[in-house]
């Protein structure tokens, strides 16, 4: 079995220890992952200083090329990197699966490289002209999760990188495998110690997101673990970019055509299995509509095929790991013993952390289902009588990542939309992100934005040059 390895200072870096990691969709061995120690942790941050003046210094010009390069490296890669991820996460290959994930890896690649932050003058009279120049960070510790793990590391690696920040990524501890194989690849291309990796759990990340020497925390992850980022910041006084959970709402407004919506109301409830933080999970739909949602939803969850990944004909995979699959269905338990309509679709493999597709009706808000992130394919499905109550509801909580509303008459829609509190409202689209467009949380999903232009500069300092004329 392969152990795979971290990618230190522009070398493959001999672990001291490595653990067993599993295909969630049959519980084969994959090989193994490297557990990083402190001392590693120790090289690849100084590995990332040391390359990061001449990287700074590298031009604007060369630092866009090979950010191409490591785009035409993604494309080149996407197959092999599909199917490990498909092994490693579960998600499927088909669908808006694991090749979907690699399309992005190479969209959030190319965005990034076509984009330009020049000095911008910020004020001119006749005695002064004052510009704003927008200067690399340092080194910027990366901490992922496990459910995108190549899209989202790829989110953190690419702007700070064309930046001029070096980086040391440290992926989930679920799902390292196919994040290492892609930093090896990409380093081909890169200058030793611009992009370095360290694996383990949250007592590596910890360990990397303490140090004196980081610059930048970018982090997406849990609120709980943000909240211990923040923390951690306090040492290095790093600024922080938080990518936290969501709980997002979808408010499907009276009378609208519920057969046009009802496949993009699935997935953007069920994309990924359900694990991902900008999916549907609540549903607010009209009392007069209920039904008809409730048909729709179930004629589709019916036709998937639930299944190991690596089958062309699967579009709904397993949960990632044992834990997460545990969580949902606990969420799920509890609807049930409060007498909700539990609907259940597909047939499950008995092998590997698989559950059904799973529609919630007859629940109400306050039920854990509909109150905690769930992260799973469970949706919960709640009625509503006025468009001020589901407005109401879907503002209640503390997480604040995105929203949609769904309707015919999208005027209306747009006004309403204003008064979502989410970093993004959709109309008639959900979690439809684009490598232009800002990403962030309001309230307790974090702060500072990802992608685009505001993304780049989330991700340097600004130095102000003021001449006196
Ligand atoms: P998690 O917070 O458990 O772990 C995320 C990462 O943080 C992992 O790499 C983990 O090892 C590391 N970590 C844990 N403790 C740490 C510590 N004390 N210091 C430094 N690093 C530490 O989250 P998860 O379970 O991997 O991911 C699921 C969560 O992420 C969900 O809540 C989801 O909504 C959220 N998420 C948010 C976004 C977004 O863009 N807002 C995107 C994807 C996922």
């Amino acid at each position: 079995m392969q152990t795979y390895r971290n990618t230190v200072d522009g070398l493959l870096s001999e672990p001291v220890s490595s653990y067993e990691i599993f295909n969630p969709a049959n519980g084969q061995s994959l090989g193994f992952a490297p557990q990083s120690d402190e001392q590693e942790v120790e090289r690849a941050v100084q590995a990332a200083m040391r390359a990061q003046k001449n990287w700074a210094n590298q031009s604007d010009q060369e630092r866009r090329d090979i950010t191409l390069k490591i785009a035409q490296i993604l494309e080149e890669n996407s197959d092999y990197l599909a199917e490990l991820i498909t092994r490693e996460q579960g998600k499927p290959l088909s669908g808006p699966g694991s090749r979907f994930e690699m399309q992005a890896c190479v969209g959030w690649t190319q965005v990034p490289a076509s984009l330009e932050l020049p000095p911008e003058t910020v004020y001119e009279d006749d005695e002064r002209k004052d510009t704003l120049h927008r200067v690399p960070l340092g080194v910027v510790a990366a901490i992922a999760p496990w459910n995108w793990p190549l899209m989202i590391a790829i989110w953190q690696i690419i702007p700070a990188i064309r930046m001029g920040n070096t980086v040391v990524l440290k992926p989930s501890e679920y799902t390292p495998i196919a994040t290492l194989e892609m930093v090896k690849l990409i380093n081909d291309v890169l200058p030793a110690g611009v992009l370095n990796t360290v694996t383990g759990d949250g007592i590596i990340g910890s360990k990397l997101t303490h140090h004196p020497d980081i610059s930048k925390i970018m982090f997406t992850g849990s609120e709980s673990t943000g909240r211990q980022i923040i923390e951690a910041s306090a040492k290095s006084l790093s600024p922080i970019t938080l990518e936290l959970g969501g709980n997002d709402a979808a408010i499907v407004m009276p009378g609208t055509n519920i057969k046009n919506i009802a496949t993009d109301l699935f997935w953007g409830a069920f994309l990924n299995m359900g694990q991902t933080c900008a999916c549907i999970k609540r549903l607010y739909v009209h009392e007069d509509d209920y039904e008809t949602v409730m048909a729709e939803l179930s004629a589709i969850a019916s036709q998937m095929k639930i299944g190991d990944g690596m089958d062309e004909s699967v579009l709904i995979g397993p949960l990632q790991n044992k834990m997460q699959l545990g969580k949902v269905q606990e969420l799920v338990t509890d609807a049930k013993g409060a007498g909700c309509d539990i609907r259940e679709f597909g047939e499950v493999p008995d092998q590997g952390y698989f559950m059904p597709i799973t529609l919630v009706g007859n629940i109400k808000d306050g039920q854990r289902l509909v109150d905690e992130e769930q992260f799973g394919p469970a949706l919960p499905i709640i009625r509503y009588s006025e468009v001020e109550d589901a407005i109401k509801s879907a503002n209640r909580l503390e997480a604040g990542l995105g929203a949609s509303l769904w309707t015919d008459e999208q005027a209306q829609a747009s006004e309403l939309a204003t008064r979502l509190e989410a970093g993004t409202v959709w109309i008639n689209q959900h979690g439809a992100i684009h490598p232009m467009v800002p990403f962030g949380g309001n309230k307790a999903s974090g702060y500072g934005v990802e992608f685009g232009i505001e993304g780049l500069k989330a991700v340097t300092q600004g130095r102000v040059i003021s001449i006196k004329k």
